[in-house]
């Protein structure tokens, strides 16, 4: 028998997670430069290069937002990889003829799908040439294509301690986009990817890592990483692309996470357009083609608040380290930290907390905007260095068009400001010092809704860097979109249990809320009232004055009704033109002195003349708790009992229920 031995080196190793992560050039055995030289002048022939495009295509319609363009390499013995190729043209001196030549290949296929956009790699050995990115233009430009056609993706590459060599890459993003290029990003989420390299980058096309993709409609953890990636590529106006969707359940998911883009077996396989083999590809007219420019309408999807959180003990503030954070890493204990409260103060805590962790500053503070006095309402103030700040902070409530933070917040948009003394907008909180400032100022938007600003402080000038403006704003995107999802569910709960008519309280409240109100009175050992209030004669006015103006009535007869009620007491709307009122530590001559309030309010509402009732009166009547029941049941039936007894007696007074 023979035996089958895996090689020494594959055992217990880590299965290699991308298929497009790190390859390293196996070592093979040494050839003459003779060999080397046919080898790749082989590649050079006319023909020889195969170019291959993939589309990116809008997930709700299938529209083409680009093609990726990739270079697939002929089998070649003597260098079977794509590194190992390049190497082997650097040995016989062939590396620049040979980009060139893949450059001029490349360059056709995008003519042939002109006016579509095209995404090409920049490898390594093509960034390392003098003059690229000039060199770059003329190509393209000979070719009769438009720079903004083309995005150059930048690979990330590690050094040997694993860390992203990001430096350079920020001076060519910035050449390519000076000389009207788009710049794409691959393998997002990667976790060597680093959120302020993104942040340099200012990519225009961003493809996640299809090892999050893969599997994404069962992991929680991989949506929590791509919900904030949608952020992410929100707040920096990118285009989010899925890499490697499979299948159709992958696809939903994403579609329901506001992800707009994607590619993969499900989309569409790769095309060879150049080479051996070589077929038509077939351009989808102009409509079902995207631009570029049209911007992303991404949204930032968060899981409602109902969610009951996961416990997560893996998310540990302390583990936090700075700029050396892995931007996945980074986002995604942010997006599940938001989506675990559901208290607007503990999201803007949080985000206060991930701020001082990421961003260094001398003091940080959140206003909400109170759209109804037109003025910042502060939310939090903190700082380390200077303590009057956050008491001063706390007690400056100011208009909503005042200062830099008015400023900002009109705009709407991420303002770093470094030297705030000498902006035109400023003003200055009092109580507070006078030193140099330099401030980033934050709107927290939320789709249409303006919510606050949440603003940093350095006392220096030119104190913050244009990537701590980007980290910041996400940071307070996320929080934004976090703190509107439950303010809407806070609304919804509010409009669940509010009579539309009238604004008080309905049944359904009545129903599930009513328990705990005896409860809390059983305990605490106090009394409570229960008024049924039934107005008199209510047909009448109805028949005399229209149905209309009976509804207009029953709303001032509402407002009497809040007016009369402290706010620790419900008013509810208990039926057609019956109200019920639960009055907390209430007796029975409390009850009475309220009963003649409300009888008091009643009798001012106008009536329209025409009206055949004189005035606006009510039937009244009161159960007391504990004497009358201990059960909203039995409470309801004897204040409702009391009110009939109120009618045959003549209407318009209070009976006590007996
Ligand atoms: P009383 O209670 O004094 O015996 O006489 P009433 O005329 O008020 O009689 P009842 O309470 O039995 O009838 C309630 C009337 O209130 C019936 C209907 O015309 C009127 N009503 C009920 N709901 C509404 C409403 O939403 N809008 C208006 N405009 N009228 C309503
Ligand atoms: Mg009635
Ligand atoms: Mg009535």
């Amino acid at each position: 028998m023979r035996e089958t031995t895996l090689p020494a080196t594959s055992i217990g190793e880590k299965p290699v997670p991308s298929p497009r992560a790190r390859r390293k050039p196996r070592p093979r055995a040494k050839q003459g430069p003779e060999t080397l030289e046919l080898a790749i002048r082989d590649l050079l022939r006319p023909g020889a290069l195969r170019i291959t495009a993939e589309p990116l295509s809008r997930l709700r319609d299938d529209s083409i937002l680009a093609y990726e363009v990739r270079w697939r390499v002929p089998r070649i013995d003597i260098a079977p990889s794509v590194p190992e190729i390049w190497e082997a043209a650097r040995e016989v001196d062939l590396v620049n003829t040979l980009d060139d030549t893949l450059l001029r290949a490349e360059l056709e296929v995008a003519r042939q799908l002109s006016p579509g956009a095209v995404l090409f790699e920049m490898h390594p050995w093509r960034r390392r040439r003098r003059g690229l990115v000039a060199g770059l233009l003329r190509e393209v430009r000979a070719t009769g294509l438009d720079p903004s056609q083309i995005v150059w993706q930048l690979v990330d590459q590690a050094d040997e301690q694993d860390r992203l060599d990001t430096g350079p890459m920020f001076g060519l993003a910035a050449q390519l986009h000076e000389r009207g290029f788009r710049v794409g990003l691959s393998q997002l989420g990667a976790v060597r990817t680093q959120l302020a390299a993104i942040g340099k980058i200012e990519p225009d096309i961003i493809q996640m890592d299809p090892v999050l993709i893969d599997g994404i409609d069962v992991d929680r953890g991989q949506r929590a990483v791509v919900s904030a990636m949608v952020g992410l590529a929100a707040h920096m106006d990118s285009r989010l692309v899925a890499s490697g969707i499979s299948s159709l359940a992958e696809q939903n998911v994403l579609i329901d996470l506001g992800v707009e883009f994607g590619q993969g077996p499900l989309l569409g396989e790769p095309r060879t357009v150049a080479g051996e083999g070589a077929e038509e590809i077939e351009l989808p007219t102009p409509l079902q083609l995207l631009s570029l420019d049209d911007r992303p309408s991404l949204q930032l999807v968060t899981d409602t608040v109902q969610t009951v959180p996961e416990a997560s003990p893996e998310v540990s503030y302390g583990a936090v380290d700075s700029y050396h954070l892995g931007m996945a890493e980074m986002l995604s204990q942010a997006a599940r930290g938001f989506q675990s409260e559901n208290d607007p103060n503990a999201i803007l805590e949080l985000a206060a907390d991930y701020l001082e962790r990421v961003v260094p500053s001398d003091g940080l503070s959140i206003y909400a905007a109170d759209w109804d006095s037109g003025r910042f309402r502060p939310i939090l103030a903190r700082s380390v260095k200077d303590p009057t700040y956050a008491g001063a902070g706390m007690d400056h409530s100011f208009s909503l068009g005042t200062g830099l933070t008015g400023w900002a917040f009109d705009l709407g948009s991420p303002q770093r400001v470094n030297d705030a003394d000498a902006h035109p907008a400023a003003g200055h909180v009092p109580g507070t010092t006078t030193e140099d400032e330099s401030m980033l100022l934050i709107p927290l938007v939320s789709g249409d809704y303006r919510l606050g600003m949440l603003n940093m402080v350095r006392f220096r000038k030119d104190g913050f860097l244009a990537y701590d403006l980007t980290i910041a704003g996400l940071v307070a995107h996320m929080a934004a979109a976090a703190w509107r999802s439950v303010q809407l569910y806070a609304e919804q709960v509010q409009y669940a249990i509010t009579d539309s008519l009238t604004g008080l309280l309905n049944t359904r409240w009545l129903r599930d809320a009513s328990g705990r109100e005896l409860a809390m009175a059983e305990r605490s050992e106090t009394p409570l009232a229960i008024l049924m209030i039934d107005l008199d004669n209510f047909k009448h006015v109805n028949d005399s004055c229209g149905h209309a103006a009976g509804d207009a009535i029953l709303r001032s007869v509402g407002r009497t009704m809040q007016k009369c009620v402290r706010a620790e007491d419900a008013a509810v709307r208990y039926g057609g033109e019956e109200f019920v009122l639960i009055l907390r530590g209430c007796d029975l001559p409390a009850a009475r002195r309220i009963s003649k309030e409300i009888r008091r309010g009643l009798s001012e509402i106008p009536l329209p003349p025409q009206s055949t009732v004189p005035r606006v009166t009510a039937s009244i009547g009161v159960a007391l708790f504990p004497k009358h029941g201990r059960t909203i049941g039995q409470l309801l039936g004897i204040a409702d009992a009391a009110m009939y007894s109120a009618k045959r007696r003549g209407r318009d007074r209070v009976a006590v229920g007996r």
